[in-house]
């Protein structure tokens, strides 16, 4: 079986051709770390490119996930995910069969580019910035940022200090300056400054609503929701299983829910 090309959400100029996954591949692949799932998406994604491998590092989070699932729904036969969730209708718990293929109706490219410039102030100084998605390099970076709290009690000062902390790196993984060092890191670092000089209630509020708007006007792929650090897509709505339609009820009155299908590498990356 061949896996059709796939376009990047991100840049409809740029295809990328996958291999069928392979019995190693499964062998590598089983075991994965839950805790550095974004780790595992890069490995897999490079590892599964057929030609020249245009590192995943370097796309969107929104690109990743897209590619696993574009391989997940091409490589299955069974291409159904069971989820248990309470009905918010009528408050019951509902098992639904959400088929991952029919997702494939909340996908969309961007054909300009995938970037928005703008001017913030910083302590007082205007600056041009350039809004753009994460990538999944700066995902694997907040992912390995993000190990620090699981040793701490969540009801900690330090806790509580550290995810004030991951915050200002998220958004700073979200824009880029005009001029910046070519280090990764030290980038990342100097943007994390001039963040804590921005003045909390104007600069850094206009900061995050700018970030905010930037990435709706940017969304690609597949439609997913970030929850409390974790990205979990969107499903096509479904049907409240215990509504009894009244008479004469037209079919579509039945009350429906989008449901959220945690994401995770585990769920996509094969088994034997
Ligand atoms: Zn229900």
């Amino acid at each position: 079986m061949t896996i059709p090309a796939f376009t990047l959400p991100s840049n409809a100029k740029k295809t990328i051709i996958f291999r069928e996954n392979t019995v190693a591949d499964c062998l590598d692949f089983c075991g994965l770390d839950d805790r550095l799932d974004e780790v595992s998406t890069t490995t897999y994604l490079n590892a599964l490119q057929v030609g020249e491998v245009y590192d995943s590092a370097l796309w969107t989070t929104q690109d990743r996930r897209t590619a696993l699932w574009w391989i997940f729904v091409i490589s299955n036969q069974d291409t159904t995910i069971a989820l248990d969730y309470e009905c918010e209708h009528c408050g019951k718990r509902h098992t639904a069969d959400i088929d991952m293929m029919r997702l494939d109706e909340g996908v969309r490219t961007i054909t300009s580019d995938c970037f928005i410039k703008t001017e913030l102030l910083f302590d007082g100084v205007e600056r041009q910035i350039t809004i753009k998605p994460i990538t999944g390099q700066e995902a694997m970076y907040m992912e390995r940022q993000g190990l620090a709290l699981l040793d701490l009690d969540e009801d900690s000062l330090a806790y509580r200090q550290e995810l004030a902390r991951l915050k200002v790196v998220q958004l700073a993984c979200a824009f880029r300056f005009e001029l910046e060092p070519d280090d990764f890191e030290e980038a990342l670092d100097m943007r994390i400054s001039a963040i804590k000089t921005m003045k909390r209630t104007s600069e850094f509020r206009m900061l995050v609503a700018s970030i905010e708007s930037a990435f709706a006007t940017l969304a690609h792929g597949l439609d997913a929701v970030l929850e409390q650090g974790q990205l979990a897509l969107v499903s096509y709505p479904v049907a409240c299983e215990s509504y009894q339609p009244k008479e004469g009820e037209q079919e579509d009155a039945t009350p429906a829910t989008r449901l959220l299908i945690p994401f995770q590498g585990k769920l996509f990356i094969p088994e034997l």
